[in-house]
């Protein structure tokens, strides 16, 4: 039986940690050619965890050679699934093996709380890997109905390099969500971790070579701001790029892509997500407690946030008082005591925007209900109290624009149109949530919904089996699922003519 580990006893362990800041080109890890390093710098107290290499393009162009040539060489593309199956699984092993490190590793560099990284995103990047494995000896290729003198043959074939850019919030899964698709279908992986948040990436390129992933297959290449990135999507032998992040950065890359080699570029982007509750949904109380959850879990740092709570104007002031309530459950605490909810912000720059987002709010007119301020200064380290806005207009700044961030604005309708027409006014279209009991209602308006991802009567629902991406400029593409080997395959006819 596992015990439950002090505040002490991560923070000993956080002091007896070695931390590998270095790149991973080839099976090896190495320094950046220039030399140069960056700080990375942990969001609880202020303090430098490791110098982490700048790789930039002269990395970019070595991590890209090496690549291709284990790709050409056919060493895992060309192994069978069955093989590539055990190789991933063992590396779902290693990953839960080392499960506490990583999610120190992952608490210390991101700020989120020790409990969410050991019970969530470790678990769940081992879990990507596991599932997606397990997938690839079960997927067939397909045969077209022809006369009986042709075989038509659809096949589908590993890319070749794949440069995958991930952002900061959830480091391990969205690397996961790249890596597992990626390498499960035999192509060789260049991983750009955010340098906000690089060391899990960093450490997980140890654990696939032990796992079994031949040297050149994954490299890890961390670097500063958008240089290894940007080099990574303007290279001519690159063939495709995945990307989750900003829309705004995703724009630039399908720029790149256009500006090089037209490689295939596939973008997990920004949201603004709808929750929309009825009068009439089925538990009330249920329904604040998780509309709290939608914005503080991870700090508000998550693409599907629920940021924008669209309530039914005969229940706003009850719901959300009982939001209100809901979130004292959700107050900072230090990212190491394993009973805190709510963390730290990744790092300094992202707290001012949030201290902006919240200027904005009380500076256009919504009314501040509960938070709005930082706090915990004493510790050195970047909180924020969870934050939520009352009557705010779909127009004003806080519910137009993504904040990444604990701040919820709460916004009134009173008709089903009304709650679907404010909740499609945004150029993302990623996740949303309704809640009531009237079945037709709910399908309605699910369906009405320009958004990749709709949960009814509950919020952030699904696991790997169904696809996750966005609409409109939350992205193309779909990570998790079968869906995700599309991505990472070319689709090749092959036409036989028998004599
Ligand atoms: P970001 O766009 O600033 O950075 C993402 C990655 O792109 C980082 O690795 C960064 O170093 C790199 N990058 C920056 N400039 C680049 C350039 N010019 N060329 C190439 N790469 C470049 O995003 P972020 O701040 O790290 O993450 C937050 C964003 O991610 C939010 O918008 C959030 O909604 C989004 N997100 C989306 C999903 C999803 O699945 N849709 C999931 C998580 C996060």
């Amino acid at each position: 039986m596992s015990t439950i580990k002090t505040r002490d006893a991560w923070e000993a362990m956080a002091a007896s940690l070695s931390i590998n800041g270095q790149a991973f080109i080839n099976g090896q890890y190495c320094d950046a050619v220039s030399g140069e390093t960056f700080a990375s710098i942990s969001p609880l107290d202020g303090k430098v965890l490791a110098q982490v290499a700048s790789c930039d393009q002269a990395d970019v162009d070595l991590a890209v050679q090496v690549a291709r040539k284990s790709f050409e060489s056919g060493v895992w593309r060309d192994a069978a699934p069955t093989r590539r199956k055990k190789v991933l699984l063992r590396f779902a092993e290693l990953i839960l093996e080392h499960k506490e490190e990583l999610a120190l590793l992952e608490t210390l560099d991101m700020g989120k709380p020790i409990n969410h990284s050991l019970k969530g995103d470790v678990p769940a990047t081992a879990r990507a890997m596991s599932w997606t494995a397990e997938a690839i000896d079960k997927v067939y290729d397909e045969l077209a109905p022809t006369p009986a003198n042709q075989i038509g043959m659809v096949t589908r074939e590993p890319i070749g390099v794949v440069g995958a850019i991930v952002p900061w919030n959830f480091p391990l899964i969205m690397a996961s969500w790249k890596l597992a698709p990626a390498l499960a279908t035999g192509n060789s992986v260049i991983l750009k971790p955010s340098e906000k948040s690089p060391l899990t990436a960093i450490r997980l390129a140890a654990l696939a070579k032990e796992a079994g992933i031949p040297d050149g297959v994954f490299n890890v290449l961390p670097g500063y701001g958008h240089t290894a990135g940007k080099a990574l999507a303007l290279h001519m032998d690159v063939d495709c790029l995945v990307f989750t992040g900003s829309t705004g950065i995703a724009k630039q890359l399908m720029i790149y892509a256009g500006e090089s080699n037209m490689k295939r570029v596939w973008l997990e982007a920004g949201g603004k997500s709808p929750n929309i509750v009825f009068a009439d949904a089925p538990d009330l109380d249920r329904a604040a407690a998780e509309a709290a959850s939608a914005i503080a879990y991870n700090q508000g740092e998550v693409c599907t946030a629920g940021t924008r709570l669209l309530v039914e104007d005969s229940i706003k002031d009850v719901f959300v008082a009982k939001v209100v309530e809901a979130l004292k459950k959700w107050q900072p605490g230090h990212p190491l005591d394993p009973k805190t909810t709510c963390g730290a912000i990744v790092d300094k720059a992202q707290l001012e925007r949030i201290i902006h987002y919240i200027e904005a709010g009380k500076n256009e007119g919504a009314d501040l209900a509960t938070g709005g301020h930082q706090v915990m200064q004493e510790t050195g380290g970047c909180f924020v109290q969870p934050t939520v806005f009352n009557n705010v207009h779909n127009k004003m700044t806080i519910a137009a624009e993504e904040i990444f961030g604990p701040v919820l604005s709460v916004i009134p309708f009173t008709s089903v149109e009304e709650a679907i027409a404010i909740a499609n006014d945004s150029i993302y279209g990623l996740a949303a949530g309704v809640w009531t009991a009237d079945i037709n209602k709910a399908h309605k308006t699910a369906k009405a919904l320009r958004a990749g991802s709709v949960w009814i009567n509950h919020y952030d629902g699904g696991d790997m089996t169904a696809p996750f991406g966005g609409f409109k400029q939350s992205g193309n593409g779909r990570d998790k699922s079968l869906h995700a080997f599309d991505k990472y395959t070319e689709l090749k006819a092959t036409w036989i003519e028998l004599y």
